[in-house]
This record gives structure tokens, sequence and C-alpha cells, in this order.
């Protein structure tokens, strides 16, 4: 028999911390809107998010950040209008569902940037091949620099705020977002 570490108490203080670091997380995010930014670093190019305050390589991103025509937030990537009828795609790219069905079904921002991927890479393989060395280009070699994601690894057991305190925080949180 497994003994389960948490009792109905600890329970309802974890659910009450956990709703306000998502409410903390979520007004960052909002607060954050539109401020993340794409730039470039010698050949690299990274993405700032602000709300979480990392650089990441823009490969984390869905493709079309990747892409020469960046997603709107709340515009059809097609028409440029409004996106009220419409879906996101998982690219980022977002269409109405009349401009994607012109698409046909096919999100053509993100077809050229693989496009010019594959071609791209079947051209230094040509170039290998018409070399006749076994080894990599310059391209291929390079490293990247590693993004060290910096984690909070405190042990959340050992400083368990007292069971009030974490209560007083939730609803001074919850009037704060109401106000
Ligand atoms: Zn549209
Ligand atoms: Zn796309």
């Amino acid at each position: 028999m497994k003994q389960y570490p948490y009792t109905i108490s600890n329970l309802k203080t974890l659910k009450e911390k956990t709703a306000i670091f998502l409410l903390d997380y979520f007004f960052k995010i909002f607060k954050s809107q539109g401020k993340s930014k794409l730039y470039k670093k010698q050949k690299y190019l990274l993405y700032h998010l602000v709300s979480l305050d990392q650089v990441v390589d823009v490969k984390c991103l869905p493709t079309g950040f990747s892409t020469s025509f960046l997603p709107f937030t709340n515009t059809c990537d097609y028409c440029y209008n409004i996106l009220n009828e419409g879906e996101v795609l998982t690219c980022g790219h977002g269409y109405h569902y009349k401009c994607y069905d012109k698409l046909y079904y096919s999100c053509n921002h993100c077809k050229e940037y693989y496009k010019k991927g594959i071609n791209y890479n079947v051209k230094m393989f040509i170039k290998c091949l018409e070399k006749g060395l076994n080894v990599l280009t310059n391209e291929k070699l390079q490293d990247k620099e590693e993004s060290t994601p910096t984690a909070d690894d405190s042990d959340d057991q050992t400083e368990l705020e007292s069971i009030s305190e974490v209560h007083n925080n939730f609803v001074n949180a919850l009037e704060a977002m109401s106000c």
C-alpha cells in the first residue's frame, strides 16, 4: 500500500498557491502583450519572450515565426481583417474559414519557408557530392550556443507557507484582479 503524501487541507492550500501563481502569471502575460520581439544575433534568429524573461532560438516557436511573414495576433494572415470567424493553425498563422478555403487548406507562408529550406538543403547536398568530400560544410558545423534555462528549483515541500498566509494572498490576488 502506498501512502498518499497530501492531506485534504494540504491540497486546499496547494490549490490556492497554484491559483495565485496562475493569476500572477496570466497578468504578467497580459501586461507583456506585444512586447516579445524577434531579433538577430550573428547568424541566429532569436526571440525574446518577455513574460518568461527568456531568449529562445526561433526554432523553439511554431513554424510561422521562422517565416518571412510573422503571424499577426488578431488578424487574418490572408486578408488582414480582424480574425473573428476562423482559426489559428499550429504554425501560428491564423485564417478565416473562407480564406483558408481559398488557400486550399494550406498555409502559403509556411509552405514558402519549407520550400526554401528544402531547396537550400538539396543545394548543399549536391555541393557536397560534387566536391566528393565526405566532410561537413562550415554551415553545418557551426555549433549553436545553448540557452540555459534558469529554472527555480527550490524545494516547495520544505518551505510550505502557513495555510492562512496562502489563503490571504489568494484572496488579495483575486481582489486585485477584479478592480
Ligand atoms: Zn481572411
Ligand atoms: Zn503558417
